[in-house]
């Protein structure tokens, strides 16, 4: 009784800063552009290191190219690389790309899995891809995404003390109720875009204000 008590409590610790999110960012979702499962894994695993808007300059070629996990798989030495090379660690990436997309071929039948415990099986693949695989591929909250707006966010918010994505994530699985973790990454993701930047945040202008600690942000 007393767990569940204090489980409610952490909870409802969130709901009027999840409000307020939803309120000022009714349209948040992935960037990424994607139509199916395969082009958002894709896009994904190109998104580390690299903005959103170079890899959706990228994706359209690339999604003409392959049009299956065999065909990525199958792509010639340098042809993939020569690709998605703008989006930087590119060869990196299309060792990922090869490494999932023939896993998937061959063990999945072509198609993108659709749970934790298979995506994260996958080479290549880690938690955080495989959580926006299932968050907005196929709507399954099993986890949250943290990338490095949500991170920055979630210490500034007072909503987690730890440092790496792995324990952030854990933690954040314990404040934020699991029907709005997929929601809770693309707000804090929208906000720390728009108004609480790395560097110069808007605290002034931002409207979390009477609710955020501003934890290791400079007063002015
Ligand atoms: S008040 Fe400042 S630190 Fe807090 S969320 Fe807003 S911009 Fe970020």
């Amino acid at each position: 009784m007393q767990v569940a008590k204090r489980k409610s409590a952490r909870l409802s610790k969130t709901q009027p800063l999840l409000e307020i999110l939803h309120r000022t960012y009714p349209d948040a979702e992935c960037a990424l552009h994607h139509h199916n499962p395969l082009q958002l894994l894709v896009a994904t695993i190109l998104s580390a290191q690299c903005t959103d808007e170079r890899v959706n300059l990228v994706t359209p070629a690339l999604f003409r190219k392959y049009r299956s996990a065999a065909a990525y798989a199958a792509a010639p030495p340098g042809e993939l690389e020569t690709l998605i090379r703008s989006t930087g660690f590119f060869r990196n990436k299309a060792r990922a790309i090869r490494a999932c997309c023939s896993a998937i071929a061959e063990r999945h039948g072509g198609q993108v899995p659709d749970s934790m415990a298979d995506l994260v099986t996958l080479d290549g693949i880690g938690r955080k891809t495989a959580s926006v695989v299932l968050g907005v591929a196929y709507g399954r909250a099993e986890g949250i995404v943290v990338d490095t707006h949500v991170a920055r966010l979630s210490r500034r918010l007072g909503l987690t003390r730890q440092k790496t994505p792995e324990k952030i994530e854990q933690s954040l699985m314990q404040v934020v109720p699991q029907r709005e973790w997929i929601a809770f990454s693309h707000l804090l993701i929208w906000h720390g875009r728009r108004r609480c930047m790395a560097r110069n945040p808007d605290c002034d202008g931002c409207e979390l204000a009477d609710l955020c600690p501003r934890i290791g942000v400079p007063r002015k």
